[in-house]
């Protein structure tokens, strides 16, 4: 393929060279999976990512993830591996935690979680360890763990396993690792939840912090997959010191807002929180994965996520995530930041014009919540016919929702791919038309007693056509990683 396109092409892209022959390697040894890689680009292309915790990572990201440093074990942490040769991913890793606390301006950064749900339990085994397990083996004067005896470390373990934790419910916006009965987090911890005002959808404060003298948890945990206002971090760290949690926030959806400088001040958890973990790809838009900031004395307990809870890092992810990182510390991706901000209040603004339901009348940050069970739908129903029509997302719940967690009454809109792509105001107002359309020209199917459906629906066949040629004209004008030639690629994939 690589020759072939050489040959046709007087100036040919490095992107496009690069894309080539990376296809082509992996086509000679399995050519389903390079067909699989180019359909996900062309499906990608077709549709509109309208998934707030998705991305467009940048082709330089990609670059550095695809390589052999994925063949290289380093468990431990820099220039403390237990593993010889790593003075290549020592310097990796050392540039990335460089680049992540330039760009957060924390005092430590942990870039070694495979994912935001590790960077959790690395954050909550590094509160265990400092709150509990040190000051206990103290106690016993030991500083070695092997050396302690059975009996001791029984006590310790069960000490461990009864700490409180406070997080965010689900119905909420809080996430599966916060506490969710079926995550190890709720196996883990004595779990406590508060949840944000059935009536306004907003945190009430003067409740959190009546909740927090009432259980005195040992870990305050805030941050959130669907929730769409700001938070005073300032305020709640306050609250959290008067009964001595430790704060930490979990910043997965929104690290790219605060990296950008869009989400600051009382509002940014970094200077506030004793610990922030988050993913490294949503808003961020970096590489698959995870990230722990933390205070400085946080810093030895959180370097050991290995041993605590991971295994060997993925040395190539954090090359991508020190590029990644790079690239937020931009103007450019300042600019970015702000526009992703914008586009989200702009959508949630011509949604309400258009009769759509929007959760708290409008959005702070990348998300917008929809009710749509006030159209007489479940967000499964609406999620399914606007991918009939052409866009992408997800279904969510709501506080108190009466169709619960599977078809729930929410729809949740995230602006980040599509400002990744470079739309803005005027796209903005010709999706929410599409959305308020297309939500507007369905009904729930009847079954043969009558009942709506909650899954099935009716899509008007022209809404269909009209919502999908709109949404093709869009997506012509703002071509996704546009130096890869998909026609190109398609007509020469041997398989
Ligand atoms: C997405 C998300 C996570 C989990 O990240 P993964 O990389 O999918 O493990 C954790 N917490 C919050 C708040 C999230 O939104």
């Amino acid at each position: 393929m690589l020759k072939e396109y050489l040959a046709a092409t007087p100036n040919p892209s490095t992107e496009m060279v690069a894309f080539t022959a990376n296809l082509e390697m992996v086509a000679r040894k399995n050519p389903q999976i390079a067909r699989l890689i180019l359909q996900e680009l062309i499906d990608q292309r077709s549709y509109l990512k309208l998934i707030a915790s998705e991305n467009y990572s940048s082709l330089s990201t990609q670059s550095a993830m695809g390589n052999f440093l994925t063949d290289k074990y380093a468990e431990g942490f820099v220039e403390n591996r237990f593993y010889a040769g790593c003075d290549n991913v020592d310097a990796i890793e050392r540039m990335a935690c460089d680049e992540a606390k330039k760009l957060f301006g924390a005092e430590h950064a942990y870039v070694q979680p495979h994912s935001g749900a590790d960077a959790n339990l690395v954050a909550f085994l590094a509160v265990l360890r400092k709150k509990i397990q040190t000051p206990m083996m103290d106690e016993l004067g030991q500083k070695n763990i092997l050396a302690i005896s059975k009996e001791e470390w029984d006590k310790i373990r069960a000490a461990m396993g009864n700490q409180r934790l406070l997080g965010m419910g689900l119905y909420s916006g809080g996430h599966l690792t916060h506490g969710y009965r079926h995550n190890v987090s709720a196996q883990l911890f004595e779990v406590y939840d508060y949840n944000v005002d059935e009536a306004t959808g907003l945190l009430n404060y003067e409740g959190l912090r009546k909740q927090l003298h009432e259980i005195k948890p040992l870990i305050f945990l805030l941050g959130f997959s669907a929730y769409t206002r700001n938070i005073d971090y300032a305020l709640l760290k306050k609250y959290a010191d008067e009964v001595g949690a430790v704060m930490v926030v979990d910043m997965a959806h929104f690290a790219g807002l605060v990296a950008g400088g869009a989400i600051s001040g009382d509002f940014n958890p970094v200077p506030h929180a004793d610990l922030v973990t988050t993913t490294t790809h949503k808003t961020l838009r970096g590489p698959r994965g995870g990230m722990v900031l933390c205070k400085q004395e946080y810093a030895e307990y959180v370097d050991k996520g290995c041993p605590h809870v991971l295994g060997g890092p993925l040395p190539h992810m954090i090359a991508a995530k020190a590029i990644a990182f790079g690239e937020a510390n931009t103007a450019e991706y300042k600019a970015y930041a702000k526009k992703v901000m914008e586009n989200a209040k702009i959508l949630a603004g011509a949604l309400v014009e258009k009769g759509v339901a929007v959760q708290t009348g409008g959005t702070d940050n990348h998300i917008v919540l929809v009710n749509v069970a006030k159209l007489g739908l479940t967000g499964r129903q609406g999620e399914s016919a606007l991918r009939e029509c052409g866009l992408t997302l997800n279904r969510n719940t709501l506080p108190g929702d009466i169709y619960g967690p599977w078809y729930t009454s929410g729809l949740r809109f995230g602006t980040p791919a599509t400002t990744s792509l470079g739309m803005g105001e005027e796209e903005m107002r010709e999706i929410a038309d599409i959305i308020a359309a297309t939500l507007q020209g369905i009904k729930p199917a009847l079954d043969k007693k009558g009942n709506k459906s909650k899954a099935k629906f009716i899509l008007d066949e022209g809404v269909k056509a009209a919502a999908r040629e709109r949404i093709h004209a869009l997506l012509g004008k703002f071509v996704l990683y546009p130096e890869i030639d998909v026609e190109f690629l398609r007509k020469h994939l041997i398989c």
